[in-house]
Order: structure tokens, then sequence, then C-alpha cells
């Protein structure tokens, strides 16, 4: 992925599938170098901010509920009871956020590699960062692939992983001795969600790949369930889930009905809706 910049739209290249994604910009209100990555924002005539991390939108202001919704609430409405969730990735916050608007969470331990991505968003996507606060969030900055290795077995219901994509710093988060980690770290009848790239241009590699990883990592279940995602290339998006003695493929539809949780895109329906996968990709991901 490539960026361009004139002086008024950003651009995203996505030269490998020859299409790109543009926003026009009014004001670039950041540019940071961390550590680990190149952050900016820039301010946008119709979709508010955008956050971007080495050349790769990661958010807007306007559409970043449907990508949040759907990272959180079809793992948390999956599992039997969900209390104790790990993000690893999600430095914006906007996940964290939705998790916590589930009553029965007892605590969140969020860890991402770059404190900056955190910071910039408390800056210029408050919104998203609104829970942070919440007694029951613990913020943690390290990296997520290092964290893993010390964190206690079977401690944990929902695992979610939100990273960039599988290159530089997230690329280990990708890998099968990684998901096999995140299997010793949940109980039994865990969840586990990973943002897992576009369907149109990911379902022959990236989305097939880690399915058959996850399986090999000791998860008896998965299910990818596809979302409109209009800044991520393709403008579809996707979030692979995996249960460890639990089939992900059904969920607690009555608690999904009654939760009154504020949401904008999430609903019982389009859960239901969103595991049942189009043809061409039954037909892609098949075993
Ligand atoms: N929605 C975005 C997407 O799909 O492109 C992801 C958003 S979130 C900003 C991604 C986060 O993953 C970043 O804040 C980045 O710092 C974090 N990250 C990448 N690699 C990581 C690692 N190894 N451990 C922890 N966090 C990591």
């Amino acid at each position: 992925m490539t960026q361009q910049l004139d002086d008024h739209w950003f651009t995203e290249v996505f030269d490998s599938h020859g299409s790109a994604f543009s926003l026009k910009i009014s004001e670039k209100l950041l540019d940071v170098q961390s550590p680990y990555q190149h952050l900016e924002v820039y301010a946008t005539q119709t979709y508010g901010n955008l956050m971007v991390l080495d050349g790769c939108v990661m958010l807007t202001d306007r559409d970043n509920f449907l990508y949040h919704e759907m990272m959180s609430h079809p793992a948390l409405f999956t599992h039997a009871d969900p209390r104790r969730v790990v993000i690893i990735g999600g430095g914006d916050c906007g996940t964290l956020r939705e998790v916590l608007k589930h009553p029965g969470v007892e605590k969140v331990t969020q860890i991402d590699i770059d404190e900056e991505v955190t910071k910039a968003s408390e800056r210029f996507f408050p919104a998203l960062t609104s829970s942070n606060d919440d007694p029951r969030a613990e913020l943690l900055f390290e990296d997520g692939v290092k964290w893993i290795d010390t964190a206690p077995a079977e401690s944990v219901d929902i695992i979610i992983i939100d990273s960039t994509d599988p290159v530089g710093p997230a690329e280990g988060l990708f890998k099968v001795d990684f998901l096999a980690k995140c299997h010793r770290l949940l109980r039994s009848g865990g969840v586990m969600v990973q943002q897992s790239e576009s369907p149109l241009y990911h379902s022959t590699t990236i989305i097939r790949e880690l399915r058959a990883d996850m399986r090999k990592a000791g998860f008896d279940s998965v299910a990818t369930l596809p979302f409109p995602q209009p800044v991520y290339p393709s403008g579809w998006w996707s979030a692979t889930l995996a249960g460890k003695g639990m089939d992900v493929n059904v969920f607690r539809e009555d608690a999904a009905a009654r939760a009154d949780l504020a949401l904008d895109y999430y609903s019982v329906e389009l859960h239901r809706g969103a595991l049942v996968l189009p043809p061409f990709m039954r037909h892609q991901l098949a075993d």
C-alpha cells in the first residue's frame, strides 16, 4: 500500500489490486514517526477526522462504527458469559469502548504496541476514548506477541486481535504459533476474533490461511463474518471468529435481541445474516 497526497486529496493506493481510495482533506492535524510506525491524522471534508498508519487508512469518524461493532459484539454474544476480555492492538480504543458497553464484562486488558496511537485518538477521536477511564479497563503499551508469552493459561474468555495488516509489527499476530498461544490463554468455551482483511481481495489468501491456522492452533470452530467498511481496500472487510470447545456459528440470539447497547450497525438480524457467507466465499474458503 502506498500513500499519495496533493493539496486536497489523501489517496491510499492498493497496487497489488490495481485500485485506490481517496478522501478530500482540508488539513493535516498530526504527523508523528513513532518507534513502530508513521502516524498521521487529517481533517477530511465529509468523513470527519482520518487516522493513517504507515500510509494505510485506519479509521475515520464517519464509518469506524462498522468495524468496531463487528470486532466486538459478535464475539461477546457468541460466548456464553464473557467476563474477562483481552484486546491486542486496538490502540484507537474504539473496540474497547464497544466491549465495555456489555455490563457483564468485569475486566478488559488492551495491549497495543504504540502509545502514540492512543494519544492521537484521545486528541482527535475523543468519542472513541470516552470509556478509557472505566475502572474495568486496563491499557498496556507493549508488543502483543511478547505479552502473550507470560499471560496465564486459561484465564480469559474473549481475545480480540484488532491489529494493522499482517506486515510490520502486526505480522506475528497472524502466525500459527501466536494463535496457539491465544488458544492456551482462553478458558474452555472461549472465543477469539481477528480482523481478517477483505473478503473480495483476501478470501483465497489471508482469510483462508488464517482459518486453517486457527484450526491447526487447536480451535474447534471458525466463522468469518463479512461487513461493509467503505474506507478499507475494496470497501468490504471481515472478522474471523474461532471457538475453543464451542461453536462460533451459533450465538445468544435472545440476549442480542434484548440488549440495549446503543448500537448503529450490529443487531441480532445483522449477526444472523453475517454468518451466511456468499457462495463465492463458501467456495473459496471450503476446506
Ligand atoms: N482497524 C484497523 C485496521 O484494520 O487496519 C486497525 C486499527 S488499530 C489502530 C491497529 C493497532 O494495532 C495499531 O494501534 C498498532 O499499533 C497495533 N499493533 C500492531 N502490531 C501490534 C503488536 N505486535 N502488538 C500490539 N499492537 C500492535
